[in-house]
């Protein structure tokens, strides 16, 4: 084979396998097996008796009616863009949307997030529905839905658009057949969930600024109805910046380059990171994802930055490979300043720009059980996972939160041709939200 052939063909199997890599892994944090699980006797007794009653019979034939209604307001809602720290417009709407549909109170907290109020008859116990309304996508992205046959394609439509109108229609077929629970419950839409917002939302809703204390958290994010994520996974994510004088390449020659730097630090975090994270234990990710810095090929930059991501259900592990990059990073500075050969020595700035605690809550607590019951009654097959989503917050505090699916299929998260498709069955998984809000929050009567 010539050395062209080879060439050819290892630049289209590296092309392959950048297509293939993010479909397979863009809507899972971790690959895992999916192993079915089944509820204690006492909790599908318990969710069986909710159901049996006749308000919610009714109720779950409401939210079957309401499917028109449930994806009118979901194409609305997508319609309207959310990026990043803007999810005003989205917000206001979101909150008429809640008052309309019945809620006792609607407000919007410090941090933005929409939070509607139904009184329980007890009020000694919070449960909390929430779908969060930002999106990953910048100021003029083009959210108009495309539909292609039975498929609507839209940036943001499935994460998580698609959650806010399963939070309406709940509220909606409860308010139509008026259910009473014994605790109060919040609906909410959500603030600053994906990367850069670093789960401000949530944080909030835990916050001292919060709504007052939650005893039992329900996230809605990413589709499927079996997926019970019970574990945050956690991750730190830093923006680290080499900064020097720069100058012109020749006649500046010997200045410390914060390139160099920047390349060093790589190269000793990696060395150190990928025996780490071949050792036995707990999962650890590390990624370089975006490096930049310099203005031109003649110039030294006085600038090099990049921006890394690490990830683990284990906090010990997660402070494990953080440390190394610490220690690369000043290793490097220090060897680059010793290099240098005349000039200021370059400085570095490490700034921690993500932080989502892990954490994990034992399978047989009441709530997990209720998540994991609630979607066997409606004959999905639950399954555990792990994910990092706005549950990671109340997990990490100890107070029970699930994230559940919000119907549907979906594919293309976080990217341009994020689509979503109603199989037909996406109302189950608003039936399963609702009957694990009513199971967590109690119907004495
Ligand atoms: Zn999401």
């Amino acid at each position: 084979m010539s050395m062209n052939k080879k060439y050819i063909i290892k630049a289209v199997m590296l092309l392959l396998l950048t297509l293939a890599v993010p479909k397979l892994y863009a809507q899972e944090d971790t690959p895992e097996v999916k192993k079915t699980v089944i509820a204690g006797k006492q909790y599908s007794q318990e969710v069986s008796a909710i159901a049996g009653k006749s308000v919610v019979k009714k109720a779950l034939q409401t939210i079957v009616d309401l499917q028109p209604q449930t994806l009118a307001d979901h194409i609305l809602l997508t319609e309207i863009p959310a990026p990043p720290y803007k999810e005003t417009v989205r917000a206001k709407k979101f909150a008429e949307m809640l008052k309309a549909a019945g809620a006792d109170s609607v407000w919007t907290d410090t941090a933005g997030n929409v939070i509607a109020k139904v009184k329980g008859r007890k009020g000694k116990k919070t449960v909390a529905l929430e779908g969060h309304m930002d999106t990953v996508f910048p100021e003029g992205t083009d959210v108009k839905i495309a539909h292609k046959g039975d498929t609507l394609y839209a940036p943001g439509i499935s994460d998580d658009t698609r959650a806010l109108a399963v939070v309406l229609t709940v509220l909606k077929a409860m308010k139509k057949n008026e259910i009473k629970t014994d605790a109060d419950l919040l609906f909410i839409g959500a603030v600053g969930e994906e990367g850069q917002g670093n789960l401000r939302g949530v944080r909030n809703l835990f916050s001292s600024s919060g709504p007052g204390k939650i005893d039992s958290y329900i996230a809605i994010d990413g589709t499927s109805v079996d997926r019970v994520v019970h574990r945050g996974l956690g991750s730190h994510r830093y923006r680290i910046t080499f900064k020097g004088l720069g100058g012109h390449s020749s006649g500046a020659f010997g200045l410390a380059n914060p390139h160099n730097a920047l390349a060093r630090a790589i190269h000793y975090w990696v060395l150190d990171a990928d025996k780490f994270t071949r050792e036995k234990g707990v999962r650890v990710t590390y990624n370089v994802g975006v490096i930049g810095g310099g203005t031109s090929v003649n110039s030294i930059p006085f600038e090099s930055w990049m921006e890394v991501d690490m990830r683990s259900e284990s906090q010990e592990r997660l402070v494990g490979i953080d440390k190394m990059l610490q220690d690369a990073v000043q290793k490097a500075l220090a060897e680059e300043n010793q290099m240098k050969r005349l000039g200021p020595n370059l400085t570095v700035d490490v700034k921690l720009i993500g932080e989502r605690p892990s954490g994990m809550e034992d399978p047989s607590i009441p709530f997990v059980q209720r998540a994991i019951a609630t979607a066997s009654f409606l004959q999905a097959s639950p399954s555990l996972g792990v994910g990092s989503t706005n549950s990671n917050i109340p997990i990490s505090k100890g107070i029970p939160a699930v994230t559940i699916g919000s119907g549907g299929k979906s594919g293309g998260a976080h990217a341009l041709g994020e689509w979503w498709l109603d199989d037909k069955r996406a109302y189950v998984a608003t039936q399963r939200a609702m009957l694990l809000l009513l199971t967590e929050a109690g119907m004495s009567k």
